[in-house]
């Protein structure tokens, strides 16, 4: 089976974790400030908190905000689920807006309608890998006095006009579960310029305890204060080490899965019946996702005989994603539903995910066009 996303890992990474082992930290030490600082680094922002995925960073982000009972939060429906949960955490309201039918990013032009009295933040997600329009949406941020969070858990690398996800809102969120870009086994980070944003997340991942607490010797050195309610939502310094190591090799994971994707953008030509999703000028796109549209209907088959058997040939092919409102917990709780975000819900219908990972050859993507156009064949014939 050639898998949708698979991690990359080398003896290098497991000498790194193996040194943790052997060390006196194994949970929250040296590594995970280090790997804190390696990521902002990166992206170029001053600030990161390392947590231990990338919902408990959403979380961290909601709660940094401030969202309380009844606020409301924009997210698009075509996105995992954990994007519109961490809104719920908090005992906000998910407020879904459509997606832009070509490149199924949150669309602009449908936000400003959503917006309400309560109306506190936008969740973009950079889905797939490709960046969301930020010149728009930071415009509409402000105009209307909210913030604007990144998910950008598809897209560590992805720049947006040159700029690099994650210096182009309030704070962006990334992940570092498996199939991501890099991993830690389980883990996540936010990035922020805000010094306020971090401190309050930092609290948050380790049971609100402020760790900064100066007056420790005169009130006796057990003495720490909870002042409001954080989670354990700590990474350790084995992850960590594991995310350093990692973060050396993501420019090269990035440029074979941008080979990959150019691949398959040229082998699909030949496929008139499935077309990939457009990708804009002024992006530079990560590519954790490569998604399809396919014309089930000149096909000649319905999308679950057609997943089914691509899944027989031993591809790995996946759907991202259900719509978030489609989900009986939002449909019961804040009475979405079908209807809701159309054009979001007609490109259900019709992506596939196809496998795309750094170790990854062309043979295996061969391999994948030949079982779209034999499946294709033994449908319409
Ligand atoms: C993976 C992912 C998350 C959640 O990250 P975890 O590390 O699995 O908790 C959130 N949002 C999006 C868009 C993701 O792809």
């Amino acid at each position: 089976m050639i898998p949708y996303g698979r991690q990359y890992l080398d003896e290098e990474d497991i000498r790194e974790v193996s040194k943790v082992l052997r060390s006196n930290w194994l949970t929250t030490g040296p590594r995970v400030s280090d790997f804190e600082e390696a990521v902002a680094d990166y992206v170029g922002v001053k600030y990161a908190v390392a947590v231990n995925s990338g919902t408990a960073a959403l979380h961290c982000s909601m709660y940094a905000l401030g969202i309380d009972d009844g606020d409301e939060v924009i997210v698009p429906p075509m996105t995992f689920a954990a994007t519109a949960n961490c809104i719920v955490y908090q005992k906000g309201v998910p407020v879904f807006a459509d997606v832009d039918p070509n490149t199924l990013l949150i669309d602009p032009e449908g936000i400003e309608e959503k917006i309400g009295l309560r109306t506190k933040a936008i969740v973009a997600v950079d889905y797939a890998g490709h960046p969301c329009n930020y010149e728009k949406l930071k415009y509409i941020a402000k105009k209307n006095n909210m913030s604007l969070i990144s998910d950008g858990c598809h897209a560590l690398g992805a720049e947006y006009k040159k700029e690099k996800v994650g210096t182009l809102a309030d704070m962006t969120v990334f992940s570092f579960h498996p199939v991501k870009h890099i991993t830690t086994g389980e883990g996540g980070m936010i990035v922020t310029n805000d010094s306020e944003y971090r401190d309050r997340m930092r609290r948050f991942r380790n049971h609100g305890i402020k760790s900064d607490y100066v007056k420790r010797d005169a009130m006796g050195s057990w003495v720490y204060e909870i002042d409001e309610l954080g989670f354990n939502y700590r990474i350790t310094d084995i992850q960590c080490a594991l995310g350093i190591s990692q973060l050396k090799k993501l420019e090269g994971f990035l440029k074979r899965r941008r080979e990959i994707a150019e691949l398959y953008n040229v082998l699909l030509l030949d496929i008139p019946t499935i077309r990939p999703l457009e990708v804009k000028e002024e992006v530079s796109h990560a590519y954790h996702l490569y998604v399809i549209r396919a014309e089930f209907s000149s096909i000649g088959a319905d999308k679950a005989h057609f997943f089914s058997a691509l899944r027989g040939k031993g591809i790995g092919v996946n759907v991202h994603y259900i719509p978030v409102h489609f989900h009986p917990f939002y449909r019961r709780h804040f009475n979405t539903g079908p209807g809701l975000c159309p054009v979001a819900e007609k490109a259900y219908e019709q992506i596939i995910t196809l496998p795309i990972y750094p170790g990854m050859s062309d043979t295996d993507v061969e391999t994948v066009i030949k079982a779209l156009k034999d499946t294709i064949k033994e449908f319409t014939k």
